[in-house]
């Protein structure tokens, strides 16, 4: 049997072992999925571990992405541009770093019938997910690309980093509500309305008032259904939550690690019934 590990630190209630198990079993490869807890201190050591031929790779999350990027042979294009790692490919014991997350929002919108190419957007949050979108979005041609994050200096290095790839600019609290209403696309890359130790608080990332007009993304997916996507709904835009996005990098991940493609409505399948409320 072969191993796939996420690296995580608390494991917590991910919802990947189920989705990339579900997908093993449905190619019905021997392979197994497993969440490890691994402690910042042990993560040199766990990853070269890696290198073993029983292990055909490995995501990883919070608060792993940037800390695995040195203990790696080799990063990819993606990788190095967004600057964190999600996804660890073994080949034959040399360890190649990738970043799916942006091919995932990429395909994710486009399920929404979508193209950023040529269209405003504007990106609330500066964080690790903010990079993965804004690469996405500047790659696939958005005209202009404004971001608003609570912490100003976090948006202006996020934009400093990515000025190469097209017109970013940082917005200030000021200017959210016009930026809001000029955006063909809003995309919420915060954690603001995420379920948190079970507890969800009703709260959206935008200003009391002030409701978006064109295509809503919500990277959230616990709850289905934000404050910002039902305030969004309400006001006729189309909108999606971050689902489809964490199938989408999962899938792009199945296939690096097996050369197959994923199957994407299974994977589906399987985490919303990990997501169900119980
Ligand atoms: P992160 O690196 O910790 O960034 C968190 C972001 O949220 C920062 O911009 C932070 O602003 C902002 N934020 C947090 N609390 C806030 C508050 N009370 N008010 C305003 N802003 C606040 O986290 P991340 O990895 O980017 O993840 C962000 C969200 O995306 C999470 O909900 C995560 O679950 C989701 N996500 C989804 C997918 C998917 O596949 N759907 C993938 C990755 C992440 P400051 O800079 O001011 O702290």
């Amino acid at each position: 049997m072969k191993r796939v590990y996420l690296l995580a630190y608390p494991a917590g209630h991910s919802v990947s072992p189920a989705m990339q198990n579900a997908a093993f079993a449905e190619r019905g490869l021997d392979v197994r999925y497993e969440a490890l807890e691994v402690p910042p201190a042990e993560l040199p050591e766990v990853v070269a571990r890696f290198r073993g031929n029983e292990v055909l790779g490995a995501n990883v999350t919070i608060p792993h992405k940037l800390a695995v990027m040195p203990l790696l042979d080799e990063l990819t294009a993606a990788a190095q541009a967004i600057g964190a790692v999600n996804t660890i490919v073994n080949r034959d014991g040399y360890l190649v770093g990738h970043n799916t997350d942006a091919d995932g929002f990429s395909r994710a919108l486009a399920d929404l019938a979508s193209d950023p190419s040529g269209r405003t957007a504007l990106l609330l949050g500066a964080g690790g997910a903010a990079r993965a979108v804004a690469f996405a979005l500047l790659s696939s041609g958005v005209a202009r690309l404004d971001i608003y994050n609570r912490t100003q200096e976090r948006a202006r290095a996020l934009a400093g980093d990515f000025q190469a790839l097209g017109w970013i600019e940082v917005v200030t609290s000021e200017e959210l509500p016009d930026s809001v209403s000029s955006a063909d696309l809003l995309v919420n890359s915060t954690s603001v309305g995420m379920e948190q130790g079970g507890v969800t608080e009703d709260i959206s990332p935008l200003p009391v008032g002030v409701v978006p007009s064109g295509v809503v993304v919500d990277l959230v997916y616990r709850p289905p259904e934000t404050r910002l996507l039902r305030e969004a709904r309400v006001a006729g835009c189309l909108t999606q939550n971050g689902l489809p996005m964490l199938i989408y990098q999962g899938a792009e991940a199945f296939k690096l690690w097996t050369s197959q493609s994923a199957p994407v409505e299974v994977m589906f399948r399987a985490a919303r019934d990990q997501l169900v409320p119980r």
